[in-house]
């Protein structure tokens, strides 16, 4: 599916924006659509001005957003707009259910529109504190529709169905990815995520904040990977859900010893409260997309972590310290 022309929505945030590059080298026409809200300028500021990529500051969630883009046909809607990280997203709760919702069914009726193949970004989250381990596609979670965190999981639960409605009671073409812990180069500093902290935390000599005793778990996938599954599940013949992540598993103080042993830094470790409903564990069952989309990670987290930690040293201008 080279040459061809995608809506990207969410294209100037973390994961949208690698999206967006890897689309664009290949040859494709990008219109990415983005609010500025958590994405940034700065993610693709280096394609300004390519023959191939055009953006268009808008909410996905706006009344006028049709009438905001360039005129022409999309061949597929790739809906990636939202807050992603726990902070974000508990600072920002309407809007985070209002982009799941509205902003799902607005992009939704743009690939009805154009006869475009539509593509959800959907989480791990959809699987909340879950009691299957390592969850499967199958599995239907433990998300708490009240708690805190409901604003993100049930957003991403409605838009999933949402996207399913349009499948089967209108004939979209639609593709469903639950995406897990991501990181990598263009993740904000100030994000409020595990990876970021301690990177963050660790070239500053600040205090490591450990968030409970430190034994939860979470599977980290380096962005190149991640952005790697989501082509092949956007160029592929498969609905999906498909989880795309990396199924090797860490507690967050071994993450927290990673950053500590690679960046060479002398900071402490702290223990603060965990935040309410943390999942305990998490770990994406990878069957699916490896059988089917013949995807799997390549980049182990100590060599993505060395990157990441490269760029984050550049961004933040601080030196190398000796390891
Ligand atoms: N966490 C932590 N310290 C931090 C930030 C996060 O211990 O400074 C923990 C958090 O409580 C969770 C895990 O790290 O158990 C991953 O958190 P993150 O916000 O990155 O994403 P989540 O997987 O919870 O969406």
């Amino acid at each position: 599916m080279t040459g061809r022309r995608y809506l990207v929505a969410g294209g100037a945030g973390f994961i949208g924006s690698h999206l967006c590059d890897r689309l664009v080298e290949r040859g494709d026409q990008v219109v990415c659509v983005d609010d500025l809200s958590t994405g940034r300028a700065a993610n693709i500021e280096h394609l300004d001005g390519h023959e191939r990529f055009e953006f268009v500051e808008c909410d996905v969630t706006s009344p006028v957003l049709d009438a905001s883009l360039p005129s022409g046909r999309f061949d597929a809607v790739l809906h990636l707009a939202s807050p992603a990280s726990p902070p974000e997203y508990l600072r920002r709760p309407i809007d985070t259910l209002d982009v799941g919702s509205i902003g799902t069914r607005n992009l939704l009726e743009l690939a009805r529109r154009d006869g475009a193949r539509f593509f959800l970004a959907s989480t791990s989250e959809v699987y909340g504190d879950p009691l299957v381990h390592p969850q499967v596609e199958e599995y239907w979670g433990n998300v708490n529709p009240i708690g805190e965190r409901s604003v993100y999981d049930e957003a991403k639960r409605f838009a999933e169905a949402l996207t399913m409605a349009y499948h089967r009671s209108l004939g979209v073409d639609v593709r469903i990815v639950r995406i897990f812990n991501t990181y990598g180069p263009r993740m904000q500093a100030a994000d409020g995520r595990v990876v970021t902290n301690f990177v963050d935390q660790a070239l500053r000599g600040l205090p490591i904040t450990i968030y409970g005793d430190g034994s939860q778990t979470r599977s980290f996938c380096y962005v190149d990977d991640e952005v790697a599954g989501l082509l092949a599940l956007i160029d592929g013949p498969v609905v999906g859900p498909v989880n795309i992540g990396n199924p090797n598993e860490f507690t967050i103080a071994e993450l927290a010893d990673l950053v500590v042993e690679l960046t060479g830094s002398t900071s402490e470790v702290v223990m603060h409260p965990l935040p309410s409903d943390d999942p305990k564990l998490r770990r994406p069952d990878i069957t699916r997309a490896r059988d089917e989309l013949g995807w799997e990670p390549r980049v182990q987290l100590r060599e993505g972590l060395e990157r990441t930690i490269e760029w984050f040293r550049s961004e933040l201008g601080v030196g190398r310290t000796t390891t």
